[in-house]
């Protein structure tokens, strides 16, 4: 039997218009929404190899590249999977022999635990720190692919950055891609998937790759390595430049996904959005720090993300009940990472939401708190 919950009603001026404040997936534009709607019997259902769909794929690939200003040479593929079915390509055709993983969290641990049992590669360079810090990555001569993570949604530590010496740089950009800013020079292949800070759906990932990466993809390919097709980067990379997918896309991720890319684009592209992150994340870290039962878990400031923040709870408050309370007012998935195991909040800041909501969202968390 769990307890009932404490009778407390949040007066509904006190609500944010839109409760969604998940960490993946993430609240979608309800204009995304209606506008997918809109394409009625103009897109969903037709062919993903004829020009309907192909021109949204190619109008995706453009504004991505506009989004991170890529440089020429650069390309942008894709796939079916998300970020996790990545991670197994990468290890059929990415990585040469070795390589290195810094591991600070859940979806950081991922890459490597799953290089450690490929038998064609040597074993992985894992370098590990505490959730809440971040470890540095370390130049090594036997290293061909450094795994970095540029924003782990599992504990909130963001991560600048950076070449640790030879070796192509391949970063899990999930959660950052479009709420953070990067410098394509930092990376060989950046990739993510759409449900987080785009706010679009499942199923899908999208990885940015400057020259080196795609020579890396199509040296590999060239070997005679066995890869398995559905997760063959070379595979991807020739039906990208078709603007195709080896095989069937969800159509309609890729349309609220490209809804979202040519909105942030239109707002004044990546610095907008990431301002904009910046700004949700002032709001929501301010706001913990101003409180005496609420504490940000990463104690370094200049590592806490600004897409998703990881907020203690005093002992006496469990987030079980806070959140529960909130749910039941609308205001969803706010729980800590379970496997994380803290007294914890855990807030997405992303582009699609307004700092209004963040501040609807803090002032309630302050009403249900005072009355416990
Ligand atoms: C969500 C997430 C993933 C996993 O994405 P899937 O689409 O579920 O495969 C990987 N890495 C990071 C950093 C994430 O936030």
């Amino acid at each position: 039997m769990t307890d009932p919950l404490p009778p407390i009603v949040i007066p509904g001026e006190l609500l944010p218009a839109d409760g969604r404040f998940g960490s993946g997936p993430t609240r979608v534009r309800v204009s995304a929404l209606e506008s997918l709607a809109s394409t009625g019997a103009a897109y969903m259902g037709t062919s993903h190899r004829q020009s309907t769909v192909r021109d949204v794929v190619g109008r995706l690939r453009t504004g991505l590249s506009n989004l991170f200003a890529l440089p020429d040479g650069y390309e942008v593929l894709l796939g079916n999977g998300g970020a996790t079915a990545f991670w197994d390509a990468a290890v059929f055709g990415l990585i040469s022999s070795k390589s290195q993983h810094l591991q600070f969290g859940e979806f950081s641990s991922k890459f490597g635990a799953a290089v450690a049992k490929a038998p064609h590669l040597d074993p992985p360079d894992i370098i590990e720190s505490a959730p809440g810090t971040h470890p540095e990555p370390v130049g090594r001569d036997d290293v061909d692919l450094y795994a970095l993570t540029h924003n782990e949604t599992s504990t909130g530590v963001t991560m600048r950055l950076r070449r640790p010496g030879p070796g192509i740089v391949a970063v899990d950009a999930t959660s950052a891609a479009g709420g953070i800013p990067v410098d394509p020079e930092d990376f060989d292949v950046y990739y993510f998937s759409p449900q987080k800070a785009f706010g679009s759906d499942g199923g899908l990932w999208v990885a940015a790759c400057s020259p080196a990466g795609v020579g890396r993809i199509e040296a590999i390919a060239s070997s005679g390595r066995y890869i398995p097709p559905s997760l063959d980067l070379s595979i991807a990379l020739a039906n990208g430049r078709k603007n195709q997918t080896y095989n069937t896309p969800a159509l309609a991720t890729i349309h609220l996904l490209l809804d979202t890319v040519e909105w942030i684009n239109e707002q004044g592209g990546l610095a907008w959005s990431a301002g904009r992150c910046a700004a949700n994340a002032a709001i929501v870290y301010g706001w913990a720090e101003a409180r005496s039962y609420a504490t940000p878990f990463v104690s370094d400031p200049t590592l806490r993300s600004p897409v998703t923040a990881t907020i203690d709870l005093e002992d006496g408050i469990p987030y079980t009940t806070v959140s529960a309370i909130l749910r039941a007012h609308g205001i969803i998935d706010i729980d800590g990472y379970r496997k994380l195991g803290r007294n914890q909040l855990r807030i997405g800041m992303w582009p699609t939401v307004p700092a209004d909501d963040l501040e609807a969202l803090t002032a309630c968390i302050d009403y249900v708190v005072d009355r416990l």
